[in-house]
């Protein structure tokens, strides 16, 4: 891998990167000043959409992170950005989705709330979910409009065990109309490109930092991004090993990829 002083922009994954549930992670603090100090341009980018960028603004300060909610960037931001570049203003969009998603596409104004004759259907997490939403969508879907997913991710760990996530309720609407969702989040590129034209920064002069293979480090390698990776989320060293997908770089955590940082900067 290049030194990192070759890096002027970062996009971090939350979860797993910045904190775990509730708990800052260390060095997470310490990182985002160090990256305000050199002038790196920061964001990040999470494909959970239950929230909105503000929401995840002020879990990030409940834990003495300041971090402006313009550059969190997360699976509906993303494909509202995404369809407004493919669609006039006043568009039709049948979502179904939480706070984090309906915030995202319809606050603004541009797109319009229709489930008569929507051009998307749009479809995230709803933990409240039922069939006369789903039986809604699988009938707009077949009747042409555009399939969009925020997010793959089928299951979701919680406290219990895993659950459903967006993929379940994306795989229920795919069996049904045989259409294939557009997937706006990772492993896809899409959210990594909208991140870099956002901070209207160069995509080879950016870093990513994730916590898992299988999402942000091949997300970053299809957007032809720079993969970072820390073992504070659920993949283990091992599990790297094993993995036919690698990172360019593997820190322990943050702190590690802190001090790396700063050695590549006395090198100079
Ligand atoms: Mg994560």
């Amino acid at each position: 891998m290049k030194p990192l002083t070759s890096y002027n922009t970062l996009l971090l994954d939350m979860d797993g990167v910045l904190y775990r549930g509730h708990e800052r992670l260390e060095g997470a603090d310490r990182l985002i000043a160090f990256c305000r100090t050199h002038g790196i341009q920061t964001a990040c980018i999470t494909n959970n959409a239950t929230m909105t960028p503000q929401q995840f603004a002020e879990k990030l300060a409940g834990m003495h992170i300041e971090f402006p909610a313009e550059h969190i960037i997360n699976s509906p931001v993303a494909a509202q950005r995404w369809m407004k570049a493919r669609s006039p203003h006043g568009t039709k969009v049948f979502a179904i989705g939480m706070n984090g998603l309906r915030t995202a596409l319809f606050a603004d104004g541009y797109f319009v709330e229709d489930d008569v004759a929507p051009a998307y259907v749009v479809v995230g997490l709803d933990t409240e979910v039922t069939y006369a939403k789903l039986r809604k969508a699988c009938l707009l879907i077949r009747a042409g409009a555009t399939f969009i997913g925020t997010n793959p991710d089928v299951s979701l760990p919680m406290p219990e065990g895993l659950v459903p996530g967006a993929g379940s309720l994306l795989a229920f609407l795919k069996a049904a109309t045989d259409v294939e969702p557009f997937i706006i989040g990772k492993p896809g590129p899409t959210m990594f490109h909208i991140a870099t034209e956002i901070l209207q920064s160069d995509p080879t002069k950016t870093l990513t930092i994730g916590d898992r293979i299988d999402t942000d480090v091949a997300g970053a390698l299809a957007a032809g991004m720079t993969a970072g990776m820390v073992l504070t989320g659920v993949v283990t060293r091992a599990d790297v090993d094993a993995s036919p997908i690698k990172p360019d770089a593997l820190y322990a955590d943050l702190p590690e990829l802190l001090e790396a940082w700063q050695r590549d900067m006395q090198k100079k």
